[in-house]
């Protein structure tokens, strides 16, 4: 299961936790649209409200007013091809002897099977398929006989792959990022209280401060009465695994990981393409609104480059914002009806020009195709295509959901097969070392399985990009910040 999702935790003095919890999933809301929940603590109970459907048609007014409390957690759930699935809506809550859990998970561990195993013959039963029920069963089993921050430590050392999660225990909201760092999650500090989140646009939505990214393998614990929070270095990574598309693609440009605008470094991803294949053209367009930063970035390089001779930036496509989700659509028919429905040259920006179309990245050809055949009907004289990412050749196992081998238009063809597959007259992608070095990396510190196809955990089947030792288990738990 694949699940590129959005998380959030809120603690609060006083003030109930649901509408902040509320406000920050529609900022998450790019980070999925199945689902949308919240479950909440009010000192005494849990208080839930899941559904399927966007956040705002899974909350009504009435909802919020039931989820009382000032601690809760939130969730938004990306949907997969595999279908849509109520029971793995989030957040997962459930009352153990050890008190009361509610999850939202963000990513996807590789050892989820295996580790289910265990507890089910330890007599734990399972009431879904999904990888955060297993966490939550690990956490309670482990609650019994230990603290908090140990029992949490015990489980980061029994689960392995991608996760940032937010957690409620009672009435204490736990932030935790796994080892590798492959999903982002921040904490931010607000007015009154604390919140944890998937990106800073959320925490910048509620009117907060982003203190800092979680670290890879840290906990973070608020305290329950709002006015501060400890965290737990509990596990120490040697390299970390961060998600490379996640600052291409799918983090919001307004959110800073890393200490890095996201914006800037599409717009740097867009310089590099310059430096590295710029060609020149008549007009420079993004594709809307995946491709724009990097367009923008594209167009100042070459319009600074004294060896060039200069283009104009311009909108060629004009995007129908009314039509979801094409990316997700069961069949190609549909997906390439889509693209049609949303995309539609202007044609003045066009017409007998040469153009450079520049996306973000290429995963079936879907869209590349449609749009190069597009220009040329509105008269554009020559489309040469520029992509702000290396050729996506193998699949994601880490939670974005990129379609299987076979569907990726790079996975067994060659950028000039591909070129004439999309009829541009030219074609290039960014290199992996462009993207290292535009996030300020070592190409060590990312997970680049979908543009190598080794990754850096063991999945089955797949080669494998390091020697993980599994990364050394802290013995002391301390205090810092
Ligand atoms: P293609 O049409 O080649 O299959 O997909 C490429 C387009 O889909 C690009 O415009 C890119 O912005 C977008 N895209 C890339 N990855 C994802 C993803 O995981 N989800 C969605 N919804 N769109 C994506
Ligand atoms: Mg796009």
């Amino acid at each position: 299961m694949h699940e590129k999702c959005g998380v959030v935790g809120v603690s609060l003095e006083d003030r109930d936790a649901a509408r902040p919890l509320y406000y920050s999933l529609y900022a998450l809301q790019h980070r999925g649209q199945e689902s949308a929940g919240i479950v909440t603590h009010d000192g005494f109970q849990q208080h839930s409200h899941v559904e399927m459907g966007l956040v705002g048609d899974a909350f009504q007014q009435g909802d919020l007013e039931d989820l009382n409390g000032s601690h809760g957690i939130g969730h938004v759930r990306y949907p997969t091809a595999g279908g849509v699935n109520a029971s793995c809506a989030q957040p997962f809550s459930v009352s153990f002897k050890s008190g009361s859990l509610g999850l939202s998970h963000n990513g996807n561990l590789v050892n989820a099977d295996e580790v289910g195993d265990q507890l089910a013959e330890l007599g734990h039963a399972f009431t879904s398929d999904g990888d955060t029920e297993v966490i939550a069963h690990d956490l309670a089993r482990n609650l019994l006989e230990e603290d908090l921050v140990r029992a949490v430590k015990r489980t980061m050392s029994r689960i392995h792959g991608s996760y940032s999660l937010t957690i409620m225990h009672d009435d204490t909201v736990l932030g935790v990022r796994d080892p590798e760092g492959n999903r982002p999650l921040c904490i931010g500090e607000l007015e009154d209280g604390y919140v944890l989140a998937s990106e800073s646009a959320a925490i910048d939505t509620l009117d907060g401060e982003l203190i800092r990214d979680v670290r890879p393998g840290e906990l973070v614990v608020l305290h329950a009465d709002g006015t501060g929070y400890d965290t737990y270095q509990l596990v120490q990574p040697e390299n970390t695994a961060h998600c490379f598309f996640e600052h291409v693609y799918f983090a919001r440009p307004d959110s800073v990981i890393d200490d890095e605008l996201v914006y800037e470094v599409r717009r740097d991803l867009g310089r590099a393409l310059w430096d590295e294949s710029g060609i020149d053209s008549d007009v420079v367009m993004p594709v809307p609104d995946s491709g724009r930063a990097f367009a923008s970035g594209y167009a100042e390089a070459a319009n600074e480059d004294d060896d060039a001779d200069g283009v104009e930036f311009a909108e060629g496509l004009m995007k129908n914002r009314y039509v979801g989700r094409t990316f997700i659509m069961p069949t190609q028919d549909e997906r390439e009806r889509a693209v049609r429905l949303k995309l539609n040259p202007i044609k003045s920006t066009v017409e007998d020009k040469t153009v450079t179309l520049i996306d973000d990245s290429i995963v079936r050809g879907t869209t590349s195709n449609q749009l190069v055949q597009l220009l040329y009907d509105a008269g554009a004289e020559e489309v040469h295509v520029r992509i702000g990412a290396p050729p996506i050749v193998a699949p994601c196992y880490m939670g974005i959901d990129m379609a299987s081998r076979e569907e990726l238009i790079a996975a067994d063809q060659s950028v000039a097969d591909i070129r004439d597959e999309i009829g541009a007259d030219s074609l290039a992608y960014l290199s992996i070392d462009a993207v290292a070095g535009a996030l300020s990396k070592s190409k060590a510190d990312l997970c680049l399985g979908c543009v190598t196809g080794e990754y850096p955990y063991d999945i089955d089947g797949e080669a494998k990009d390091r020697e993980v030792d599994r990364p050394a288990i802290g013995t002391t738990a301390s205090a810092d910040d």
